[in-house]
């Protein structure tokens, strides 16, 4: 038997097996604890843990802090000990209304005098802070938040949570990670069942269990709870030094820390606005809870120059959701017709007041969802908003249904017939959804334009609903003339539509354009005039767009901007994506079956193929793309990534290296410094990769650059 042999073994053989073992063991636990993809079963893992306890046992001499037979728990303690933090554990600002983070945004940019700052969204984990301290790389101290100045040690109890490594594989001296510990959905759930069980009270959310976890005094019953970590950020550094939020989170992802599966990098305010709403729809995607999100400028040198309040940094703040609900009468059901002719029931409300707004209009989602809710007109019905999403219709109130109500069909509803064109309506058994079959109803081809010209799609400046609905249907217009003979007369005429499809857009003259103008001041000719043609020339321009905003306008159905974007860099114009096969569309990254059918199907389409046909004649450009790194996938390794290569590398002249560096998003640049972030490193590097070792710079030796470019 192994474990019996041990005490033979000779001192140094068994330092050599304990550190394999150890090594091996934390290998095992990140990739189940942290990758969620094991390699052994839990008996081997379990067989490798008794190896080394009987090692350790056997020569206690060779016994370390971090080891993993401590995760079990060690020895109860009296007390916890105060921990003073190097760097200050702080406290937010926070906020629940969109206004504020706007507001925020302003300070911002005016206290660094730029004219737009990129920031992090990341959830807000409803856990218990911990800044955990690895000194040359061992998991040191792990401390709660306290005061922010001071907490208390709870290294023992740290050790026991499985997704916190003992040991990261970094050269740094001083490594803070800071982040919460928390609970998981479901594990909160079976803990509360077990303690029911044990006659013991529940736990009234995961944080408090969480927080009465963290802080027992007897490691082993902390090793028995099924905690988990997320880190976010860092504390003291020595040795190491990151440029961004965004380095920080992906830093922390390599050396082996749990962070969030979600989160994004923002041009703007308005883009992190945007992933507000999408972090709150994929909540449960994360398996934990989280009471909202931060925002957080990306560039750590701006947070030196913002510094803090004496409670929260200025550099960051937090949103926090406010799922508030409310009851009002469901007056009527509404259908509205969308750009892919789906039609939408939008509850029409006895307006009522809700978060701070007068709510009269909710949606209703799709038939499927009024008649699994039973949802009626005449009934009360509990409205809800979350974030700054459209306000819904989560249930009825069925105490309060009137006699005589009707359970909702949409056919009959819509008398079998689009309410914006009279055509008829047919059941997509895919989406769920009902549509309006004519592909020239105008509320379809105003949905159309609207996407078209829209901010993510082709930027037109100046569009408005109110002059797409002008351009799109016929308009009435009184028109004054002055024949010389009778005076000035006014008539009133009714103009045609102008604007079918996307392609006409760029046929419009100012003069048209200045005739269907909303609210048009007749004897302002001279003003109406001007911001016609500002339109029209907004309109030409985008003729040189680039080639993802086309793709995106065209409104193929499953491809957003993001595919957009992927289908412009990788086939490099809209006659290849035209011409492609499955088997074409296949190979690009993201694309899917579904999609690849959509593209072919849109393409197909004889009418489709005729718009694009008009907008090449009309002059607009289908093969511009950006070489840089438009493409890139911003989850990548380099992406964002200041890069030094180094030394010959066998498999790439140094110009192909860069270019496949940079088609992946990373700088390249000549010299190493503080700055940099990682360095390539083939054959005979010298002086380069000296500095970048003493920097303590990640450093790729070819193999590694090679993995890496294939991920
Ligand atoms: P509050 O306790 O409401 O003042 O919020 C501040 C706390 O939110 C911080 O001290 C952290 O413990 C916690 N927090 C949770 N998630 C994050 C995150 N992604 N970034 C920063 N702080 C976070
Ligand atoms: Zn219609």
């Amino acid at each position: 038997m192994e474990a019996m042999e041990a005490p033979a073994k000779s001192t140094a053989a068994a330092k050599t097996r304990a550190e394999f073992l150890r090594a091996e063991l934390e290998r095992h636990n990140r990739l189940y604890y942290v990758d969620a993809r094991p390699e052994i079963s839990d008996r081997e893992f379990d067989r490798l843990l008794r190896e080394l306890q009987d090692l350790e046992t056997a020569h206690p001499e060779l016994a370390t802090p971090d080891s993993p037979t401590q995760r079990v728990g060690g020895a109860p303690l009296a007390g916890f000990r105060p921990v003073k933090h190097a760097v200050p554990m702080m406290s937010l600002d926070n906020t629940y209304s969109i206004e504020e983070m706007r507001e925020f945004d302003a300070r911002v940019r005016k206290a660094l005098g730029v004219e737009s700052v990129d920031y992090v969204l990341e959830p807000k984990v409803d856990g218990v802070s911990i800044s955990l301290r690895y000194e040359n790389g061992g998991l040191a101290v792990a401390a709660t938040r306290g005061d922010g100045k001071t907490g208390d040690n709870v290294t023992a109890n740290a050790r026991t949570i499985r997704s916190i490594p003992l040991r990261i594989p970094t050269d740094a001296p001083v490594f803070e990670a800071r982040g919460e510990v928390y609970l998981g959905t479901a594990d909160f759930i079976a803990l509360n069942a077990m303690r029911a069980q044990d006659g013991e009270p529940s736990f009234a959310n995961p944080r408090n269990a969480t927080a009465g976890s963290l802080k027992q005094l007897d490691p082993k019953v902390v090793a028995a709870r099924p905690l988990a970590a997320v880190l976010y950020a860092t504390g003291e550094l020595v040795g190491a030094e990151f440029e961004t939020q965004a380095d920080v989170l992906r830093g922390l992802k390599k050396l082996g820390f749990p962070t969030a599966k979600l989160w994004w990098e923002c041009r703007g305010i308005d883009e992190v606005i945007e992933h507000v709403d999408e972090l709150d729809i994929r909540k449960d995607e994360l398996g934990y809870d989280i009471d909202g999100v931060v925002v957080k400028v990306n560039r750590l040198a701006y947070w030196r120059q913002l510094g803090a309040t004496a409670k929260a940094p200025r550099f960051a703040m937090a949103y926090k959701y406010a799922h508030k609900q409310a009851q009002t009468v469901l007056k009527a059901i509404t259908l509205q017709v969308g750009r892919t002719g789906v039609l939408t029931p939008v509850a029409e409300l006895e307006p009522v007041e809700l978060a701070g707004s007068t709510i009269a209009r909710a949606t209703l989602h799709n038939e499927d969802e009024i008649k699994r809710k039973d949802i009626r007109v005449g009934d009360t019905v509990v409205i809800e908003k979350a974030g700054e999403v459209i306000p819904a219709v989560v249930a009825v109130v069925p105490e309060k249904r009137p006699a005589k109500t009707q359970p909702f069909d949409l056919f009959a509803h819509a008398g079998g017939r689009c309410p914006a064109c009279g055509g008829e309506i047919a059941r997509d058994p895919e989406a769920a959804a009902w549509r309006c079959e004519n592909l020239g109803c105008p509320a379809q081809i105003r949905g159309r334009i609207e996407h078209f010209v829209s901010r993510k799609a082709m930027d037109v400046e100046g569009f408005g609903e109110a002059i797409v609905a002008a351009l799109t249907s016929e308009t009435k217009v009184a028109t004054t003339t002055d024949d010389g003979l009778f005076g000035a007369q006014t008539e009133e005429r009714i103009l045609p539509p102008l604007v079918r499809d996307v392609a006409d857009l760029y046929a419009l003259k100012p003069d048209d354009v200045e005739l269907r103008r909303p609210n048009r001041v007749a004897d302002a000719k001279k003003a109406e005039m001007k911001l016609a043609t500002k339109l029209c020339a907004a309109i030409a321009a985008s003729k040189n767009n680039e080639l993802w905003r086309l793709i995106h306008g065209l409104g193929i159905p499953n491809v957003g901007e993001g595919l957009a974007r992927t289908l412009a860099q990788e086939l490099g114009s809209l006659d290849a994506l035209m011409a492609a096969d499955a088997e074409t569309l296949a190979k690009v990254r993201d694309v899917g079956a579904i999609v690849a059918q959509s593209v072919r199907e849109f393409f197909g389409n004889a009418r489709n193929r005729a718009v694009v046909e008009k907008l090449r004649k009309a002059g607009v450009r289908f093969d511009r793309v950006e070489t840089a790194a438009a493409g890139a996938s911003p989850d990548g390794y380099f992406f964002g990534k200041r890069v030094v290569l180094t030394g010959t590398l066998a498999n790439f002249t140094r110009e192909q290296a860069q270019d496949e560096l940079r088609q992946r998003g990373a700088a390249v640049v000549g010299t190493v410094g503080k700055t940099t972030q990682v360095v390539v490193a083939g054959a005979e590097a010298g002086s380069k990769l000296d500095k970048a070792r003493a920097l303590g710079i990640p450093v790729l030796e070819e193999a590694e650059f090679l993995a890496k470019l294939a991920e």
